[in-house]
């Protein structure tokens, strides 16, 4: 048996959300997020239609390899930047630059004996706790960099938020008040906005209360999610905000089945037939991604008309209530999220986030294009 899933990758999708993240953006640089695989998508093809970008975000070398290797000759920042000295040499062959947030890497840098000036990217922790150095060493640590010959002297500041997606916490504001007293008297660009601070916290992009009201054209923004139509604002989904789906998730019936009342459906026979239906088996489970936690009543399309999962997703195969697709056929096209059903909605029927789900497309899944 062949399987059907497939995620069709809208390409104009791609470009059409890089567009709208410029013009939301008001002259600030556009990083491209292209990390885990462009967040589902695929990285080469994603890169192709956001080529527009004037830099890519990876999270790995080998991902700038990939980019390279595919011809892209943008801008690459590898956002976690070297784990060893190793690393450095293959950057700056693969001319990959680098975030730089800890003393070791500083350490690497300043052990190095020449070579050929790297890019980096000088990033601060104003308050996520994940990766940077404290606000307080930021001058010390620009400093450091600045005098190192394989270093190149135009340095960009970044931090990471928290939680910008939250547009009622604070937070963002005292992150972005932080990183301006840290950096009020260093050169050089700044890249604090995320996603959902493009779209919450003009202030992230030295708007209104800018982070030292400095022109935009200094700022950068590193846009992942709302590149891929996608939404970090619960609640939200990223056709709320302009943006449109950029992958569509689909298979086929492969069964239809009358099933009395009083019946049970799938693994713990969880759901139970409320009167005499028909119940569809869609060639589709967690083991091509689609979420086991997905709870019944979770949306589905069968053709045009709605369906609902019930009972337990399985490895390979779901179970959809067909009561208002009458007219469902075997073989007929069911869509499980994309193109008229918003992903960040399934998302929260499966108690997670719509990131998780493109990124968790499985291998087995076929990838198909459209919009070339
Ligand atoms: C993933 C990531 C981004 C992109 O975040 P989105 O919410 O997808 O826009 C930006 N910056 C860093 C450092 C990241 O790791």
């Amino acid at each position: 048996m062949s399987r059907s899933a497939t995620a069709t990758i809208h390409l104009d999708a791609l470009r059409g959300n890089l567009a709208r993240v410029r013009a939301l953006a008001g002259g600030a640089k556009v990083m491209a997020v292209v990390k885990a695989d462009a967040y589902g998508h695929g990285l080469e093809r994603c890169a192709r239609a956001l080529a527009g970008a004037d830099a890519f975000g990876v999270a790995s070398i080998a991902d700038g390899l990939r980019l390279r290797a595919a011809g892209q000759r943008q801008r690459i920042v590898v956002l976690s930047g070297p784990d060893a000295a190793s690393d450095l040499a293959e950057m700056r062959r693969l001319r990959l630059e680098a975030v730089i947030h800890h003393d070791s890497q500083l350490a690497m840098l300043e052990a190095e004996r020449g070579g050929e000036p790297l890019k980096v990217w000088l990033n601060l922790d104003t308050g996520m706790h994940r990766l940077g150095f404290a606000p307080s060493r930021a001058r010390e640590i620009h400093a450091r960099l600045a005098a190192l010959p394989a270093v190149d002297p135009a340095i960009v500041l970044m931090t990471h938020f928290a939680a910008s997606d939250e547009f009622g916490n604070d937070l963002t504001a005292r992150q972005t008040q932080a990183f301006a007293a840290a950096t009020r008297d260093l050169p050089g660009e700044r890249a604090l906005a995320n996603s959902a601070a493009l779209l919450g916290w003009p202030a992230a992009l030295g708007g209104a209360a800018g982070a030292g009201g400095s022109p935009a054209a200094r700022y950068w923004v590193r846009a992942g999610g709302l590149l891929y139509g996608l939404s970090a604002v619960a609640g939200k989904t990223g056709a709320d905000f302009g943006f449109a789906p950029a992958m569509t998730l689909t298979t086929r019936l492969v069964a239809i089945n009358r099933i009395a009342r009083g019946e049970r459906i799938g693994y713990g026979a969880t759901w139970v037939c409320p009167e005499d239906m028909d119940i569809g088996v869609a060639a589709i489970g967690y083991g091509d991604g689609y979420p086991r936690s997905a709870r019944s009543g979770t949306p589905a399309g069968v053709g045009a008309a709605p369906a609902t999962v019930v009972g337990r997703v399985s490895m390979d195969l779901l179970t959809l209530d067909l009561r208002r697709a009458p007219g469902a056929r075997v073989g007929d096209v069911v869509t499980l999220w994309g193109l008229g059903l918003p992903v960040e909605t399934i998302a929260a029927q499966a108690g997670t986030i719509a990131y998780e789900l493109t990124c968790g497309v499985t291998r087995r899944v076929l990838f198909a294009e459209d919009g070339g």
